[in-house]
């Protein structure tokens, strides 16, 4: 298949290069930040799983570079503003026009940025780049390091001196196909990035990562909903509505009293956390169900519930996010008038499969001598 065509398939793909963004995934990234307004206050944050590094790019024009955005969320600040002084009976027309636009951003001051990866990453200015793999403990000193070149790598303390405000976390294993193996892995690498982020995380910070959504999710939302406040399933337009992807945005990280976190000890399979007044005080959300008259059954989330020994499952709210007028991921669009076909900004530095693409051209190509069941020498 050619370049052209899957400019025209993906739509995001061909923006990525045009906008000069590393991967599509930059999208996915700027339509949670549309909804959640990620970066506002934010100067410190650690990108996990960030090769080829399009989200470190995100950070870098917004945080770095002071580029402007929030724009879709202060529209929507200012629309329920409005809403809200109507219903009181207020003039919310005026008041909500005087609800400050966002500013021209400006660059911020004492920002860092650790992005880490297994594979080697293309610098970024102003971005400390680690190769490192995040499911290993020794991986916390680095990143403490890191953050703090004056944190001692001796001790043992594996909380950071001077947290961040945000740590976000794209990773996903290569896929093998096999769906449950591909789930449990993708699962063990966000246990990994939430064990991560608790060490580094500062109360009040957000946490935003990628999940598939399998049907162990809920002990994740569970989990997650006793050491955040906010805790939101979200699916980007741009990401594709085929694929089992999501992305999990928990805000207002306020760990109970007494918390710890430890890679000793991680959470995960092994360890729960209990809530400290108990399971009971987990907000449980049960949908409500309406039968229609032309017998279609409407389920509403978020009802609370609070009946104690109720067997039924805490369920985040799911939300989509990124405009509707957004491009369709899972759509082909028609190529603009002159379209030239771009190449990607920045190929892989490393990627696993370089041998095997070399191996192949040497063999005469995908059609050329190597017969199906070849072992490559
Ligand atoms: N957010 C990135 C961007 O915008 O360019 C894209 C991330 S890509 C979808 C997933 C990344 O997860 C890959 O680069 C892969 O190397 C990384 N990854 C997978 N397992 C990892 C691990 N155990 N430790 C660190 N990185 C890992």
């Amino acid at each position: 298949m050619g370049k052209s065509s899957k400019d025209k398939r993906d739509a995001y793909y061909r923006l990525a290069k045009e906008q000069g963004w590393r991967a599509r995934s930059a999208f996915k990234l700027l339509q949670l930040d549309e909804e959640f307004n990620l970066f506002e206050g934010v100067t410190r944050v650690v990108d996990l799983c960030a090769a080829p590094g399009s989200w470190s790019q995100v950070l870098s024009r917004i945080l770095i570079q002071g580029q402007r955005v929030g724009r879709k969320a202060w529209e929507d600040k200012r629309y329920k503003e409005l809403l809200r002084l109507r219903e009181a009976g207020q003039d919310g027309d005026k008041a909500a026009s005087e609800l400050e636009p966002p500013t021209e951003a400006k660059p911020r001051k004492n920002v860092k940025i650790v992005a880490i990866d297994l594979q080697p990453m293309s610098p970024l200015e102003g971005i400390t780049c680690l190769k490192a793999d995040i499911t290993h403990p020794t991986t916390i000193p680095l990143l403490l390091k890191a953050l703090d070149p004056d944190y001692d790598s001796s001790s043992s303390s594996t909380e950071a001196s001077h947290p961040v405000d945000l740590v976000l976390s794209d990773g996903a294993p290569d896929v093998t196909g096999l769906h449950d193996l591909d789930i449990y892995v993708q699962s063990q690498l966000l246990w990994a990035a939430l064990n991560l982020a608790l060490c580094v995380l500062k109360p009040g910070g957000t946490f935003v990562a990628k999940i598939f959504r399998g049907k162990d999710v809920d002990l994740l939302y569970a989990q997650l909903k006793i050491v955040f406040e906010g805790v939101t399933v979200a699916k980007p337009r741009s990401s594709r509505a085929s694929s089992v992807e999501a992305f999990i945005v928990c805000t207002n990280f306020r760990p109970p009293k007494g918390f710890k976190a430890s890679l000793d000890n991680p959470l995960g399979a092994g360890r729960k956390l209990e809530h400290p007044l108990g399971d009971a005080q987990i907000p449980r959300t049960q949908p409500s169900r309406t039968l229609r008259e032309d017998g279609i059954v409407e389920l509403e989330l978020g009802s609370e519930s609070e009946e104690e020994g109720e067997d039924i499952r805490w369920i985040a709210p799911f939300l989509a996010c990124g405009d509707l007028s957004a491009y369709d991921a899972d759509a082909s669009h028609k190529l603009p008038e002159g379209h030239v076909s771009l190449d990607p900004v920045q190929p892989p530095t490393a990627p696993p499969y370089r041998r095997a693409l070399e191996e192949r051209k040497k063999m005469g190509g995908a059609y050329g001598k190597t017969k199906l069941g070849d072992v490559l020498p």
